[in-house]
């Protein structure tokens, strides 16, 4: 028996209805905004990736080399190749440009609940506007697309990892990366022997962690001004516009997201109901320019797990599938008439979508079938099409009766 490979899913018919009906609110969301879809290759050069995230990804990365020696690596995320994409089709246009994907993402890791190696990221870039205003955009689209799925439960954590890196500058940390990580990771007594062992003042590491472990309004941002001694306009101008937007959101400026190319406000959102992997998105302002080898531009985007969102819409109890399936099941009562219960079915498929009994089950067999498969009405072809009627059968309430074809699309 051949079975599916680690780490990877099958998705049945109807998890699939309900994961296309979030797909198309998420896009309605998105393309409400002005944002338009690009479609980037699933594999990547490399190197693009590794540019990125550093060599270390390699270790998490689907790479193989092709049949030229060409080194190419399935992608595991979608910013770096929609930034390619940018670079090499759409730098001259207007600014700001923005961008959206819904796409699959294939990263080796370690497999458990939430966690996949094949999975699903929906999410945006906007490219070319260095504001608050850009920054205050990108995370209402976030929240009003969580809103418009009918996710209750969640929250919006925001930090700042300009500051964070303001901070290390200051205190002489070159390896900037090592600690963001650790901070990402929580693994804060490891942050502190680090930068002990780098010969950091303990002054510089106690104003380290006293900024990291702010967390609340924004008044927390004075008290992040006063022990960093950085001014945060910017910052607190953004959250004036998120509030005033109806986003309900928490500083938090332990908030790191390891990665090399956050470079101003980061946020993440957390769907608690889905314990260890509670992260449903992720996002910030970034700069990948200067790796492309690009004059800077600025950036800033996120990234929903498509398939941990959907986990927690579950969570909540969500139903996508909202409204009676409008379809009926043709059943023939005799084989003879299969060449008519055909036709009928061509010309109700141009209204309603129609299932034909195709296994020569009995008739009362056949009902039985339809209503375990969750129809609620069947059209019985027979005798009458001949005088161009049919049976009209309300599968829950037992009743029939025989009608025009062309009235049961009224009936259903
Ligand atoms: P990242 O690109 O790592 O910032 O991830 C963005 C979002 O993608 C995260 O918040 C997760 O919801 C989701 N995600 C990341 N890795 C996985 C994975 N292996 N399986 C499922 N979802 C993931």
């Amino acid at each position: 028996m051949f079975t599916k490979p680690r780490g990877t899913r099958d998705i049945l018919p109807e998890e699939n209805l309900k994961r296309r009906r979030a797909e198309a609110i998420i896009r309605e969301c998105f393309e409400s905004f002005g944002y338009g879809e690009i479609a980037t290759p699933t594999f990547e050069h490399l190197e693009l990736i590794t540019a990125k995230s550093g060599e270390e990804i390699v270790e998490h990365l689907y790479a193989f080399q092709d049949k030229s020696g060409r080194k190419l690596a399935l992608r595991p995320e979608l910013t770096a190749p929609v930034m390619r994409a940018y670079y090499e089709a759409m730098q001259k246009k207007p600014k700001p440009v923005r961008l959206y994907y819904i796409a699959n993402c294939f990263r080796y890791e370690r497999p458990q609940s939430g966690r996949y190696r094949e999975f699903t990221q929906a999410g945006v870039e906007l490219i070319g506007s260095d504001t608050p205003e850009a920054e205050a955009e990108v995370l209402i689209l976030a929240h009003t697309t969580l809103k418009k799925l009918g996710l209750r439960d969640f929250s919006i954590e925001i930090g700042h990892i300009g500051i964070l890196r303001e901070l290390l500058s200051r205190a002489g940390v070159e390896e900037q990366n090592r600690v963001l990580t650790l901070i990402d990771k929580g693994e804060i007594k490891e942050v502190e022997k680090y930068l002990g062992e780098q010969g950091v003042e303990k002054s510089w590491i106690e104003k380290l962690l006293a900024v990291i472990s702010l967390r609340g309004g924004v008044d927390v941002l004075d008290k992040a001004e006063e022990i960093a001694e950085v001014k945060l306009d910017r910052f607190r101008e953004m959250l004036t516009f998120l509030s005033r937007a109806g986003v309900e959101f928490t500083v938090n400026l332990g908030i790191a997201r390891g990665l090399d190319y956050y470079t101003g406000m980061v946020f993440e959102i957390y769907a608690p109901k889905l314990g260890a992997e509670k992260q449903i998105c992720g996002g910030g302002t970034y700069s990948l320019a200067e790796i492309f080898g690009h004059n800077k531009e600025a950036t800033c985007g996120f990234a929903f797990g498509f398939d941990r969102l959907l986990l927690a819409l579950e969570k909540d109890e969500v139903n996508l599938l909202t409204g009676e399936k409008r379809a009926a099941y043709i059943i023939p009562v005799k084989p003879e008439f299969l060449a008519e219960a055909f036709e009928v079915a061509r010309i109700l498929r141009e209204r309603i979508p129609c299932t034909l009994e195709v296994n020569r089950r009995k008739l009362k067999k056949a009902l039985s079938h339809a209503s375990k498969q969750g129809f609620t009405h069947a059209i019985l072809v027979g005798e009458e099409f001949r005088a161009g009627r049919v049976v009209f059968r309300d599968l829950i309430k037992r009743e029939q009766s025989e009608v025009e074809l062309k009235e049961v699309v009224n009936m259903l």
